[in-house]
């Protein structure tokens, strides 16, 4: 039979009652009802998804992650939201999942892992085999995986030291969500009035960091804290440039950035959204009149898309 994501040939399953479990080479092992099989199989959305689907599923084969029971609800909701699935332009993201795997994989220092072109293009969420053998190029470029043979179809990959420095340095150490903002007490009252709230229904920790009085540089205490969170909030209210920064190096490092802004306006009478730098303002940000408004719609979002 065929895969019902991927359309791989030779797949196998196996039925215990209206739940048939599948095992593809591409997928993993996945598990639909077969009571709506054939909605999902025939959703008109699947043609342009199915390579996101089929790597998120590979991705929860590899790590023993839990996975719902696929039905075309569950695709939207947990799938394509989710913190850890990368959007097609966001190829940080890719390139991590794949090193994750070879970390995964990886017995000894210097041990090889073998990947098939065909099979394992999931494991980069990547729409073609083309697009795996060239992020694989990139890390080869990079230091960050040594490619010991290749050919038409298949190759040996080991993953170097750098790889697994690189690996370390972005993985997130704590349960927490690190939070960007300008300098301000009306903003630190904010984080105040809110936090104890998201962190009991989220089970994450929010940390900010308070101290900058004096020093407005970007500094290393920052950067270590958004590496060791698994998600930042950047809140762009008072358009500040150390947002900016944050928000794009923790984008650059694979990380899910959540973007708030107040719905206040200008003295001048623009909406505080508007004076967002373009690069930023097309993003899909939460707009809050209130700690109350932000503090349900963070707890929203975050236990929507954050992959606990
Ligand atoms: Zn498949």
């Amino acid at each position: 039979m065929l895969c019902y994501i991927c359309k791989f040939s030779d797949v196998t399953s196996e039925s215990k009652g209206l739940i048939e479990t599948v095992s593809c080479p591409r997928c993993g092992r996945y598990s639909v009802d077969r009571k709506n099989v054939s909605a999902l199989q025939n959703s008109p959305d699947l043609s342009t998804i199915k390579h996101i689907i089929s790597g998120y599923l590979r991705y929860c084969f590899e790590h023993d992650l839990n996975q719902p029971i696929l039905s075309r609800e569950s695709i939207f909701s947990n799938i394509i939201e989710n913190s850890l699935t990368p959007k097609d332009n966001e190829i940080q993201k890719k390139v991590l999942r794949l090193l994750e795997f070879l970390q995964a994989k990886t017995v000894f220092l210097g041990n090889d892992i073998s990947v098939d072109f065909e099979r394992d293009f999931s494991l980069t969420f990547s729409l073609h085999p083309a697009e795996f053998k060239f992020i694989l190029q990139h890390l080869s470029t990079e230091g960050l995986i040594n490619i010991k043979a290749e050919d038409q179809a298949s190759a040996r990959l080991v993953l170097t030291v750098k790889g697994f420095r690189f690996i370390t340095k972005t993985r997130p150490t704590k349960k927490q969500i690190f939070v960007a903002m300008a300098f301000k007490d009306e903003m630190f009252e904010l984080i105040k009035t809110i936090k104890q709230n998201v962190e009991t229904a989220t089970g994450y920790t929010l940390a900010l960091v308070t101290d900058h009085e004096f020093n407005r540089n970007i500094d290393d205490r920052i950067i270590a804290e958004i590496n060791r969170s698994h998600a930042i909030i950047a809140d762009f209210s008072h358009n500040n440039p150390g947002v900016y920064f944050e928000a794009g190096y923790a984008l650059g490092q694979g990380k899910e950035v959540i973007f708030t802004c107040q719905k206040g306006q200008t003295p001048g009478g623009d909406t505080l959204i508007s004076q967002v730098h373009f690069d930023i303002n097309h993003r899909n940000h939460i707009l809050w009149d209130s700690a109350q408004d932000l503090e349900t719609k963070l707890i929203n979002r975050i236990n929507a898309t954050i992959y606990r």
